[in-house]
């Protein structure tokens, strides 16, 4: 495993990071174009973000905001406020599309769109990509490599520190195969520093936590990954339409403070911790590993119930 070389007198770098879906989330991600979930988005963009804004600001924070072009397309100003703050913004889609329900060919075609609109209003491509369903078709990491990212952060293999992410030949009665490894770095997400499962209510998920319970989680795993992970990395996701929300901002700023008071956080762009990172030699090994990939068909006598 390589690392992520701390700039001297840190010992942790944090991302305390942004996924601005606003209306796109409702589209690509729940199939909900209806009025009351366009207003969430609607929330998102015009009240949470500015909110972020202003306590980054205050915090001297500069982060990442994964942003699906549609976000920037429907919300140009704002999205033009984010980045002229300073903030990186990583790509996150057109639509928030699943990548496990297109083709290769639309997941190339909805990659490039976003682009165009990336380069349309900031005259930028993102060096940084968010799966906007934190799930790979067959065909993502290939075309995540062919798009030149220096970085993904989408998947979960590791939680306190960046790896590269291993290719899977997936087998039923054998074991599964590892395949080469991705010279894409990965910077890990994990669902328990995103906002949205515990405090997001979508009606069959009922969200809504205790804000001290999801505080203690979040302080917790800093904590944690501050004694114990050498050259560790806390990365969160949060949706500017959920932490945006009034009781939700206030945890934020404890979060925050708490943080801060530690001494040697490095709080960073995902782009600078990618660049930070160094390979070793076992991961220049697992790079080097023949091809192995696809899934194999289910065995006829399991009986998923459904398929
Ligand atoms: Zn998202």
């Amino acid at each position: 495993m390589g690392k992520v070389k701390m700039p001297k007198g840190k010992k942790i770098a944090v991302n305390i990071g942004v996924d601005f879906d606003a209306q796109s989330l409702w589209l690509g991600g729940f199939n909900r174009p209806s009025p009351s979930f366009m207003s969430r988005g609607e929330f998102g963009a015009t009240v949470g973000t500015p909110r972020l804004i202003e306590l980054f600001k205050r915090h001297g924070i500069v982060t990442t905001f994964f942003t699906p072009a549609h976000t920037v397309d429907t919300f140009p100003d704002i999205s033009k406020k984010v980045f002229e703050a300073g903030h990186e913004i990583g790509h996150h889609g057109y639509y928030h599309e699943n990548p496990t329900l297109i083709t290769r060919d639309t997941e190339r075609r909805l990659l490039d769109l976003a682009f165009k609109t990336y380069k349309n209003h900031f005259g930028i491509r993102p060096t940084g990509y968010r799966s906007p369903y934190w799930d790979y078709s067959d065909s993502t990491l290939d075309l995540v490599e062919e798009s030149g990212f220096l970085y993904d952060s989408s998947l979960m293999a590791r939680d306190l520190v960046p790896y590269r992410p291993q290719r899977w030949q997936v087998r039923w009665e054998k074991g599964n195969i590892a395949g080469p490894a991705s010279k894409v770095l990965e910077i890990p997400v994990s669902w328990y520093l995103d906002d949205f499962p515990a405090l997001a209510y979508t009606g069959n998920q009922e969200g809504m936590s205790d804000t001290d319970a999801v505080y203690r989680r979040w302080r917790d795993i800093f904590d944690y990954a501050y004694k114990n992970q050498e050259n560790g990395v806390y990365a969160m996701a949060l949706h500017p339409q959920i932490i945006g929300q009034a009781h939700h901002m206030m945890m934020l700023e404890r979060l925050v403070e708490h943080i801060k008071s530690h001494d040697g956080v490095w709080f960073a762009t995902c782009e600078e911790i990618a660049k930070a990172w160094e390979d070793d030699d076992e991961d220049r090994r697992l790079m080097a590993l023949p091809d192995a990939r696809g899934v194999e068909k289910m065995p006829d006598d399991y009986h998923w119930p459904g398929k």
